[in-house]
């Protein structure tokens, strides 16, 4: 796979998980195995993909290949930004792409995952500094649980010694099936509890359900998706 479709590239702060206030450059691929029901994350291909900078937007036509999508990277000041944050719609499906794209960029790579495609994991995993995985709840994404995909995901991380911590975005519908779950999973990696927001960036779930979470899976913290609140990309 020499070309990938690009959404977009942009400088912004990291909002999500341990390395929240960081600045990253994001690289947003097009494309994504699931179709949670609350995404509303712009993943759909375009015929263009835009890059902001200081000095405006610009366009890329898409298919772009590794070769340009490297110098388009790298003409961002490397000191500026702590990674490189790939990410989606699901960065692992283009995990042939990235092999090329990878080894080209000057900054080291945080990829963020709804980590479901372990295989695609296994074949990049050398190449990744950081990976920040989603766990997928059926009471948020209307989908089916992908537990053991998770786990998988976790040991291809383990095995390779990477840093690697999962995120689950969490509504009032959450079960205590799921709860049980997250309790179990909590005590293999770390866990980051992700309280869904509403469209005016209020949290949708009260205070005693938050406390009921934390007493049930003490591992975990809570942290609410703070570039929605900053108001940044
Ligand atoms: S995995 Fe992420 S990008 Fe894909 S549909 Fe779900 S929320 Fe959207």
């Amino acid at each position: 796979m020499n070309t990938v479709d690009v959404v977009e590239i942009f400088s912004s702060i990291q909002g999500e998980g341990p390395h929240i206030g960081e600045r990253h450059l994001f690289l947003r691929l097009c494309g994504c195995n699931l179709r949670c029901s609350f995404c509303d994350t712009p993943f759909e291909k375009t015929e263009k993909a835009s890059v902001y900078t200081n000095n405006g937007t610009s366009y890329l036509k898409n298919p772009v290949s590794a070769d340009i999508l490297a110098d388009e990277i790298n003409n961002f000041n490397p000191i500026n930004h702590s990674y490189l944050s790939i990410t989606g719609g699901e960065p692992l499906i283009h995990h042939k792409f990235l092999k090329k794209l990878i080894p080209m960029v000057h900054l080291p790579v945080y990829l963020e995952t709804n980590g479901t495609l372990y295989h695609e994991l296994e074949d990049i995993i050398n190449l990744v500094s950081v990976i920040s995985s989603d766990i997928k709840l059926p009471s948020s994404t209307g989908l089916r649980a992908f537990w053991d995909e998770h786990k998988k995901f976790l040991e291809a991380a383990n095995k390779h010694n990477k840093e690697i911590f999962f995120k689950v975005v969490v509504t009032s519908q959450i079960t205590e099936d799921e709860i049980q779950q997250l309790h179990d999973f909590s005590k293999l990696s770390d866990l980051i509890i992700q309280p869904v927001n509403s469209d005016n960036n209020a949290i949708k779930i009260s205070q005693d359900k938050l406390f009921y979470l934390m007493d049930k899976i003490p591992g975990a913290r809570i942290i609410p998706q703070c570039h929605k609140f900053l108001n940044i990309m």
